[in-house]
């Protein structure tokens, strides 16, 4: 969804947009974020976006491989800063550094690009199934095969079980 800045009211613009993409190491099935962008001062160059996002993303598991599904959601409050940074009021220009303000070159505020950087930033470092998995499996398989799978247990468990 593309917003003209110069259009937004002091009212706000209600902002819904879904979409899906990859991501290094995984993917978003879904990504929605439903919010609002408010003017800040004279709205020439500083507004506000508010809102919630709620995703779907697939990882595989650290352990596995095995894809894990994620249920994400999270509040989104920022910054919009608009211009190149040369052409900032000096004050603004200081505030490149701020994690949670996003500089926009232009007229058009592409609300994609942030929806997908906000998600991003709700993913964890990495994921494991809620099973044990990976070399924890293998071990326990191979403890298994041994007492199922070995002849020379049959013996000892006969006589366990007597
Ligand atoms: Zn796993």
């Amino acid at each position: 969804m593309k917003i003209i800045l110069e259009d937004i009211e002091s009212t706000g613009v209600e902002i819904n947009t879904g979409r899906s993409f990859s991501f290094e190491g995984g993917k978003f099935e879904s990504v929605s974020f439903a919010g609002r962008i408010f003017p800040v001062g004279d709205g020439k160059s500083e507004f506000y976006l508010d809102g919630k996002i709620s995703a779907k993303a697939v990882m595989p598991c650290d352990r596995c491989l095995e894809e894990v599904i994620l249920e994400l959601a999270g509040d989104v409050s920022v910054r919009i800063l608009r211009g190149a940074g040369t052409d900032l009021p000096e004050e603004l220009a200081l505030e490149d550094e701020d994690a949670s303000a996003y500089i926009i070159d232009g007229d058009e505020l592409d609300t994609d690009e942030i929806t997908e950087a906000e998600a991003l930033l709700l993913l964890p470092m990495k994921v494991t199934c809620s099973k044990p998995c990976g070399s924890e499996l293998i071990k326990d398989e191979n403890e298994e095969i041994v007492k199922e799978g070995d002849p020379r247990w049959d013996a000892l468990n006969k006589l366990k079980n007597n």
